[in-house]
């Protein structure tokens, strides 16, 4: 199976993002099918015993065993490609798994991570305990302190890590500013871009080496399937992460490889629309008595503006609340909510509601999280396809109620 004609000529010409996250990627078979076909097959029959060979030590293009590649994934990873602007991407099974490949195929016993603290609590732990297992050591600090990513180097560091916005307390690093120290130190820089989603910011553009998303929120953006992705240059990828995943298999499956490709047909319309919604919604929300701080990534409501300005093109579909009152008084605004459902998940078409302190970020001291800002009163809301006007009517009831 090779790419049709029209599809050759789509893929080289400068098309605008709306229409490469409809087309990009797309193989279509000899049936001709509308739309992508899912390829659920775990492997692929050869004509001859050469054939195959060639297969297998590379001489001959094609697909050989669905941990390796498979033509639905594969289009799937085409048109992230196209997405993020990255020359090379492979998916996975989740954003854990993306994150946890991407981090353990650069790095090695004996080398060093530095890392901003305020991270989602799974990538927080990939850090913190599962790397030293191995040997590496990992130092965590305050991500929006430049100096502190300066001193923080050591002759054997080799990764930086970081997510911005952080998750939950939407902070900003300055992507650019910590990448040239990576690069000045010999290290490679690694950003979640979860938070921002591949609409609103390119880390790659800004200098970082590599980009992994959980795919399972805006790229999904339905609830339905979990997955993740790596993003890199071609040679990141070659050296670091396509032998390892072969090898250890956190495979994406091709049905979610569907699923997530159909969704990214979609995603601009749904991340402009969320975000939007959330913008007007951050702007209702601002001045409300029962509220001790809003965190909305735009210049009116982040205390980080000019380097929002500067480093992304967009706001995001979350908000960070804090209600005055502590865990009690949270816990009052979550249970007064009716069309936004309690739930950890984010990116969703449905608007979702966490309070961090007691699921994501459970598992620390209180001392720990209000390192990462996550305070008792925290709440982070995703914001969905509703209504905004109903999504403000629920909202301000809640807060009443607190
Ligand atoms: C959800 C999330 C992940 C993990 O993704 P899964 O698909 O649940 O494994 C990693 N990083 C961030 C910032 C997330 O929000």
């Amino acid at each position: 199976m090779s790419p049709s004609p029209d599809a050759q000529t789509r893929q080289s010409s400068p098309l605008h993002l709306d229409t490469r996250l409809v087309h990009d990627g797309q193989v279509r078979t000899s049936f001709g099918e509308t739309s992508e076909p899912i390829f659920m097959n775990q492997g692929h029959v050869y004509e001859t015993a050469e054939s195959c060979e060639a297969r297998f030590n590379d001489s001959e293009p094609g697909f050989i065993y669905a941990r390796f590649s498979n033509p639905t994934v594969a289009m799937f990873e085409a048109r992230m490609a196209a997405l993020e602007g990255a020359e090379a991407a492979r998916a996975t099974a989740t954003g854990m798994a993306a994150v946890t490949a991407a981090l353990m195929g650069q790095l090695k016993a004996g080398d060093h991570v530095v890392a901003a603290r305020a991270l989602f609590g799974s990538c927080r732990y990939v850090i913190e305990e599962w790397l030293p297992r191995f040997g590496v050591e990992t130092t965590l600090i305050n991500g929006t302190d430049l100096a502190a990513w300066q001193t923080a180097v050591r002759p054997n560091t080799k990764v930086f890590f970081l997510e911005s916005p952080t998750n939950p307390g939407l902070e900003i690093i300055d992507i650019a500013a910590v990448a040239k120290i990576a690069h000045q130190a010999g290290a490679k820089l690694t950003v979640d871009n979860v938070f921002a989603t591949a609409l609103w910011q390119k880390p790659l553009a800004l200098g970082a080496d590599c980009v992994v998303y959980s795919a399972t929120k805006h790229i999904d953006g339905q609830g339905r399937c979990l997955g993740g992705i790596i993003l890199g240059s071609t040679d990141f990828i070659e050296t670091h992460v396509k032998t390892p995943l072969r090898q250890t298999g956190p495979a994406m499956s091709p049905f979610n490889a569907w699923v997530m490709l159909k969704g990214l047909e979609t995603f601009s319309l749904r991340v402009e629309r969320q975000s939007q919604s959330a913008a007007v919604i951050a702007d209702a929300l601002a001045d409300h008595p029962t509220l001790e701080q809003l965190i909305y990534p735009n210049h009116r409501h982040h205390p980080q503006a000019a380097l929002i300005a500067q480093q992304m093109q967009g706001g995001s579909s979350l908000i960070a609340l804090t209600i005055k009152g502590g865990k009690a008084a949270a816990f009052r605004f979550l249970n007064a909510l009716r069309l936004i459902r309690i739930s950890n998940n984010l990116g969703d078409a449905k608007s979702l509601v966490t309070h961090p302190a007691t699921t994501t970020h459970q598992r620390f001291t209180p001392e720990q999280r209000l390192d990462m800002n996550v305070g008792d009163g925290l709440v982070r809301l995703s914001i969905g396809l509703e209504h905004p006007t109903d999504l403000i009517a629920d909202l301000k009831a809640a807060l009443a109620a607190v």
